[in-house]
């Protein structure tokens, strides 16, 4: 039997939806997202829709090599045409931790970002964003019983439509300030939407969100001490205790689940430089965790992933040709 790592949990919008959010979704239907990242622009001029969008100014996002355009060009759609279309969202609960909770797109949509909520005893946090939100997601999310507190991102691919999210779910975004170019709506933020952090930030007493850099200068992970979180329920007691690193890309857990490795850019395969991937491990090492899971479903190494981890860096070193000397340095393979 194949091993699975989640539930499927259908929305049904069992709650109601608060008027704000009700009025986010409504101002928000028609800008412009990218059919190919998800990101989501501004707005289109005020005397056109589709026809126009052509026209706009890319964005970095994607125009930068680690995303693309289609070499049959820009395509673009709107969280009004993507959920006519018939995307909708639904949960996939975690198997051994139910505090843990996958918010997944179906049909699948761009690069298939999927956020990943965490209902910790201080409240709860998502982790990433995608472009798709649902009235039943928001009414999910709004009636959480250990309420929402916080959205923190990785990275620009997940920016997509964070900030109907943010505004829609009444909590602050928070963002590496080097990553803060790459964000598309930043001319439409208003006070307190978005929090700019740099290093570490600790979003509650048991999450910290590190700043690892590499395939973007803010690229970050989350770091959930789930051995020092208060346990509320008897589901919390049954849970695993192990610390858990939320990785996006800036590492990437292959395939085999046994494993990581780094990219700068994934779409157009290009490798992350030797010294990034040390600086990644070097911030990494004080974090006492065994267990990683990524932005994409059933990409988790249940446990020894510290371990996996530094076997990882020495399997990239080798097969990128470079090793460290005899005082640490990185060096050439073949030269002594
Ligand atoms: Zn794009
Ligand atoms: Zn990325």
């Amino acid at each position: 039997m194949p091993k699975e790592f989640y539930i499927r949990e259908e929305l049904t919008a069992l709650h109601e939806l608060p008027a704000r959010a009700a009025d986010v979704l409504a101002d928000d239907t028609i800008l412009p997202v990218c059919a190919t990242c998800a990101t989501q622009y501004p707005g289109p001029r005020d005397d056109c829709e589709l026809e126009c969008w052509p026209l706009l100014n890319l964005g970095p996002v994607c125009e930068d090599p680690r995303q693309w355009v289609p070499g049959t060009g820009q395509a673009w759609t709107s969280l009004h045409q993507l959920v006519k279309g018939g995307r909708r969202n639904h949960l996939l609960r975690d198997v051994e931790d139910p505090r843990i909770s996958l918010i997944a797109t179906e049909p699948f949509f761009a690069i298939g970002q999927t956020p990943i909520v965490l209902e910790t005893a201080e409240g709860s946090v998502i982790w990433d964003c995608s472009a798709v939100i649902t009235e039943p997601l928001v009414a999910h999310l709004v009636a959480l019983k250990r309420p929402l507190k916080a959205i923190a991102i990785s990275h620009p691919h997940f920016f997509c439509t964070s900030l109907t999210w943010a505004r829609a779910l009444g909590v602050p975004l928070y963002i590496n300030e080097l990553d803060r170019e790459w964000y598309a709506r930043a001319g439409s933020l208003r006070e307190g939407e978005v929090v700019f952090w740099r290093g570490t930030h600790a979003l509650t007493a048991s999450i910290t969100l590190v700043e690892c850099g590499g395939h973007f200068p803010g690229s970050s992970v989350l770091y959930w001490d789930r051995g020092g979180e208060p346990l509320l329920s008897e589901a919390d007691a049954r849970a695993p205790d192990s610390g858990l690193l939320l990785v996006a890309d800036t590492i990437m857990v292959q395939p085999t689940q046994k494993g990581f490795t780094f990219m700068w850019s994934y779409p157009n395969a290009i490798p992350l430089h030797p010294t990034d991937v040390l600086h990644i491990q070097k911030v990494l090492a004080e974090y006492d965790y065994d267990s990683v899971t990524c932005s994409w479903p059933d990409r988790w190494v249940r446990a020894g992933a510290k371990r996996q981890m530094d076997e990882s860096v020495e399997t990239y070193l080798s097969a990128t040709q470079w090793k460290r000397d005899s005082g640490g340095k990185l060096v050439p393979k073949g030269k002594a």
